[in-house]
């Protein structure tokens, strides 16, 4: 059918597409004038509109050629049939002979057992799915390339179209989209309910005029853009020289695709068939996006985001629309982000009620953050970004990692009820704070909190803390472009013990590696980074950051208390060599004449087993230990600790967890050492009882999780809780768990 080829005219086709979009009819009979038009200009017998319903189901909206009847009618699952297979792989089917097709299936109701060829593409805007375009023919024909192209322009302008409202009316479905509530699920990075109004970190940028008939116009406004762009890469990577080479490979990233013959190449045609300059942008991206949910390689993964962030940054150009949409941060700002940094997320503080990922990991340096400021975090948030939209109401729910955007009334009364259930919480919290922790049988546990940020502090005094178990220094290095300075981070270290006025802090030296890559620092490519070169490793073996460290700390005290611990320390040489550090740094700072600290105590983090098996002379000469749980228990059980799938497999409460706990205070009470636990674990009410109930007495966790801990310390008898405990071991339980809730449950829940 040369014939056909040659009179498909997809410019003439946008122009009498945008005579249609100008009249003043709407919703169905917009729609079904397009499909005709669609039909007419492509000489071919059917052209059909599908529309995703709900998530899974696609119902025809409109459509030329099949029986009237059927619209609003015919419904398929994504996946089922050829119009399903296009809208669940995000990819065209051209086909000469659609019966025989694999995955073909009959809608009698349409009658359209009588065409034989077929055309479907996805109609979709940056990623996300709204539905399939098709055209078909009785004689059967394969769509040449030019006809393709056509029906793919025409789909993006349709895209666009729902997003501006244009269906309106009983075919809806598209728009009625962003009204309706959707519930979301994804993980937990930080606990806790809140309910606000969606602020989005990089709003997105809105197209309003996909067509354009002056593709000379467009083609120029294209290519100034991308010189703009480029022209900013350059700067960024000429002012990057000094910075990490990471930062440096993604900005060459950006280089090499702002550079790339292909891309341009695709948006250059696209502009020729009618498409305007941001509109044949936003198409690429949206194929880059559409392949970005198909590829497993991660490099590759990556290249595409590059891809992506390099497109946000030419529409942005093209539309006048930078991240200042000029929309108003609603009082209640729940931020919604793909990813975000942990500087970033330092900006905005405080004032965020919660915080929603489409990507994150627990582990994350934003999850980091987010835990640090006590704001409600779910990750692993798919589709969020496109789902929600400025000022959407939603409800966050940190504990079980769930989302309700817009939702409606019955889940909102739900939610309330939560949220006031946390606060009257909160409140008999407050009341006990200057209370001791105290258990029924009078055993006094000491309470600290873990930090790692200025923004950290105030909470000593709010949350009742005796002190700071844990002070991870390494998010100081994490928050930062670039390596700080001696100076800058002795001020801010003697800040923290301004701010501690004269609790004790413990300071644990640098602890990178594993999950936690510095962006200036050359990443290792290890393949088990968790049991890589990290903490400590790192420290003796480049010990120049470490000495710098320890100096900074040194100078804060300056005539105060200091306690320093050392991370991941796995042997006793390992202890000893750090500790040298130490006292080669005091020797130094004396010659210089600097005043020493009034006291110094040095320490060591047991988190890997096979510290609890050091030589009593280690146990001897260490002046405290502080078991790092998080990493203890992923080495105890060789279970990934960032990894979801197996993280949750063993209980802390497990019985040889336990006993092997039992044996690090037994071994530390032998030798009058000094031992605490900081892993995440003393933060879990019930966790922090069994350990104080196996003999631990000091337990350092986040500020928020104080006053729960110290509520259920109060609760419970240890003498009776050890009972249990040694009942579950005795009768060969896996998890003393079980029997432990049913003794909390036994207990008076307030004293
Ligand atoms: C731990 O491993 O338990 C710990 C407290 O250190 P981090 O979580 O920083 O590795
Ligand atoms: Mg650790």
């Amino acid at each position: 059918m040369a014939d056909a080829e040659k009179k498909t005219n997809s410019r003439q086709m946008l122009a009498r597409l945008r005579e249609v979009m100008a009249e003043d009819s709407a919703g169905q009979a917009r729609l079904d004038t397009i499909t005709k038009l669609i039909a007419e200009e492509m000489h071919c017998d059917v052209c059909s509109v599908y529309l995703f319903r709900d998530e899974d189901t696609l119902e025809l909206c409109a459509t030329e050629g099949l029986k009237p009847e059927s619209v609003h009618q015919t419904r398929l699952k994504l996946g089922e049939g050829l119009v399903g297979l296009v809208a669940r792989k995000g990819q065209r089917i051209n086909t000469p002979d659609a019966p025989s097709e694999r995955g073909f299936r009959y809608m009698a109701e349409t009658g359209e057992e009588m065409f034989s060829s077929f055309l479907g593409v996805p109609i979709q805007r940056l990623g996300e799915k709204l539905g399939v375009l098709v055209v078909q023919t009785k004689v059967s024909r394969e769509f040449v390339d030019i006809e393709v192209d056509a029906l793919e322009v025409v789909a993006m302008v349709l895209a666009e179209m729902a997003e501006l409202g244009a269906f309106v009316g009983e075919g809806a479905a598209l728009t009625a989209r962003h009204t309706l509530p959707v519930l979301l699920r994804g993980a937990t990075g930080q606990e806790g309910a809140a309910q606000g109004h969606v602020w989005l970190h990089e709003p997105r940028v809105v197209v309003t005029n996909p067509i354009s008939d002056d593709p000379h116009r467009e083609l120029e406004r294209l290519q100034e853009a991308v010189e703009d762009v480029r022209v900013g890469v350059d700067k960024m990577l000429a002012g990057a020289r000094g910075g990490g080479k990471e930062q440096m490979e993604v900005l060459e990233a950006y280089r090499m695709f702002a550079n790339s013959k292909g891309w341009m190449r695709r948006m250059e045609e696209d502009i020729s068939r009618g498409l305007s300059a941001e509109a044949a942008v936003e198409k690429e991206q949206s194929n880059a996006r559409a392949r970005m949910q198909q590829v497993k390689d991660a490099y590759l993964r990556d290249r595409l985001h590059d891809l992506d962030d390099l497109s946000n940054r030419l529409l942005r150009t093209l539309t006048g629309q930078g991240s200042e949409t000029g929309a108003e941060m609603p009082s209640d700002p729940v931020l919604i982000a793909r990813n975000i940094g942990p500087a970033e997320l330092l900006d905005y503080g405080r004032s965020l009620k919660a915080i929603v990922l489409e990507e994150g990991s627990v582990g994350s340096h934003a999850a980091i953050v987010a835990r640090a400021l006590a704001i409600p975090l779910v990750i692993h948030a798919e589709r969020i970004t496109t789902e929600a939209l400025n000022g959407d109401h939603i409800m966050v729910d940190g504990d079980q990692g769930v989302v309700h955007l817009r939702p409606d009334d019955t889940v909102v009364t739900a939610f309330k009820d939560k949220i006031a259930m946390q606060a009257e919480a909160q409140e008999r919290y407050a009341s006990i704070r200057d209370k001791p922790a105290e258990t029924r049988d009078g055993v006094t546990i000491s309470l600290k909190m873990n930090a790692g940020l200025m923004a950290d502090l105030p909470s000593l005094e709010g949350s009742g803390a005796e002190g700071v178990g844990l002070f991870r220094t390494e998010l100081q290095f994490l928050v930062r472009n670039q390596m700080p300075k001696r100076s800058e981070l002795s001020a801010l270290y003697a800040r923290v013990l301004d701010a501690a006025q004269g609790k004790r802090v413990v300071f644990r030296t640098l602890d990178i590696g594993s999950d936690k890559v510095l962006p200036y620092m050359k990443p290792n490519d290890e393949p088990n980074p968790a049991l890589g070169w990290r903490a400590i490793r790192v420290g003796l073996d480049k010990p120049g950051i470490l000495r710098m460290q320890l100096q900074a700390l040194l100078r804060a005290a300056a005539g105060r208390p200091l306690s320093v611990m050392f991370p991941f320390v796995a042997q006793f040489e390992e202890f000893r060599a750090a500790r040298a550090e130490m006292e080669k740094a005091l020797a130094r700072e004396h010659t210089l004449g600097h005043i020493p600290p009034e006291s110094l105590e040095i320490g060591a983090m047991l988190e890997t087993p096979s510290l609890a098996f050091a030589p009593d002379q280690f146990f001897n000469e260490v002046d405290f230990l502080s078991i790092g749980g998080n990493d203890l228990k992923q080495f105890f059980f060789a279970a990934d600790r960032e990894n979801e799938r197996v993280r949750r497999r063993y209980d802390t409460l497990n019985v040889s967890f336990l006993t092997f706990l039992e044996q690090i205070v037994t071994r530390c009470n032998g030798s009058y050492t000094s031992l605490s636990f900081c892993g995440e674990d003393a933060g879990r009410p019930v966790e922090a009882a069994c350990l104080a109930a196996i003999g631990l007495r000091t337990l350092s966790m986040r500020p928020a999780s104080i006053g729960p801990v110290k509520n259920m310390l109060r609760r419970v008898d240890l003498g009776e809780l050890r009972a249990v405990i040694n009942a579950a071991r005795d009768a060969g339980e896996q998890s003393v768990r079980p029997r432990v809730m049913e003794y909390i449950k036994s207990t008076s829940p307030t004293r």
